[in-house]
């Protein structure tokens, strides 16, 4: 039985049962640079009653300092041990789950987040928003391209400048078998500006076509592996905890996957019908996160 949020005494209930509130953001709190109604009320609801909040974006292209001073911009108090994105989460992975070593190269197929991310945690990185990868492809170019033995691993995520030149080189690095092919997510779309773009997905499938190869990890919702690094961190019980989002097949499997409770919004990705035709079904949904302070008000 999925129960929608429309009383005060479901509310107070979801407060009474849940002490760890793990939080999507596009979609949940805002949407781009837009304010979702009463989200930041909410979350100030939650922050004023010792609730532990936990933001947890699969948006690769910005690191967790960068995703702070959006908070801060949009006007919420939340520190920057606080916020998971992808890049982070790929970045943890490397370091403290398979111990890459230090001495080996990244390269990045994807933006300045992931690079921010590696580069925190000690590893150089190569391609990324590296300006030199950038140039339209021509025959001289071509012939600049090729395996770099420093490099032992490719991260792929959204890439906003992708190009012929750059799946190259990813190509040319996954060719040897030994290479580790990693990535951040693999949403299929984002939503922006009132529709939904090519999400880092679709960098990825076309990195894993050239290559013949597909990831080995995708650390960003669902992945466990996602998951294991944020308990590891909060260590928080799993059954008094709470994931928030707005998409059926990433944040509401993710905290099911995890053990949490799963409540979906409706300002985002899924609607309520497509509530019906999933596989993954929340235990809550609202049509809004604001819901929750409007309904306690
Ligand atoms: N990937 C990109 C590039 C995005 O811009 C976004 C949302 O803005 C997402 C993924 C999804 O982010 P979230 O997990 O916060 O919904
Ligand atoms: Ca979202």
């Amino acid at each position: 039985m999925i129960a929608k949020i429309t009383a005060k005494s479901q509310v107070e209930q979801l407060l009474d049962q849940h002490d760890t509130w793990l939080f999507d953001c596009d979609g949940v709190l805002w949407h781009g640079s837009e304010l979702l109604p009463h989200a930041l009320e909410t979350i100030e609801l939650l922050q004023k009653r010792g609730k532990k909040l936990i933001f947890v974006t699969n948006n690769s292209t910005k690191s967790r300092a960068t995703y702070r001073l959006k908070f801060a911009k949009l006007g919420f108090d939340v520190s920057v041990d606080d916020i998971f994105c992808s890049a982070y989460s790929a970045a943890v992975y490397l370091d403290k789950v398979i111990n890459y070593p230090k001495d080996k190269k990244v390269l990045v197929v994807g933006e300045q987040g992931i690079e921010d991310e590696l580069s925190a945690l000690g590893y150089s990185s190569v391609m990324g928003s590296d300006p030199k990868f950038r140039q339209d492809y021509s025959e001289e170019l071509s012939a600049t391209v090729r395996r770099d033995l420093e490099v032992g691993c490719v991260l792929a995520g959204l890439d906003t400048h992708i190009n012929y030149y750059k799946l190259a080189y990813a190509q040319a690095q996954l060719e040897d078998p030994e290479t580790l092919f990693l990535a951040t997510n693999i949403d299929s779309t984002y939503p922006s500006h009132g529709r939904l773009f090519p999400g880092a997905g679709t960098v990825i499938q076309a990195v894993a076509t050239a290559s013949r190869r597909q990831p080995s990890a995708s650390l960003g919702k669902p992945s466990d592996t996602m998951m294991d690094c944020i308990k590891a961190r909060f260590e928080f019980d799993p059954k008094r905890a709470i994931m928030v989002g707005d998409r059926l097949n990433t944040d509401m499997a993710f905290g099911r996957r995890g053990g949490l409770s799963t409540l979906l919004v409706l300002t985002g990705v899924d609607t309520e019908a497509a509530i019906a035709d999933s596989d993954v079904k929340p235990d809550f949904f609202a049509s809004k996160l604001g819901d929750l302070y409007e309904l306690l008000d």
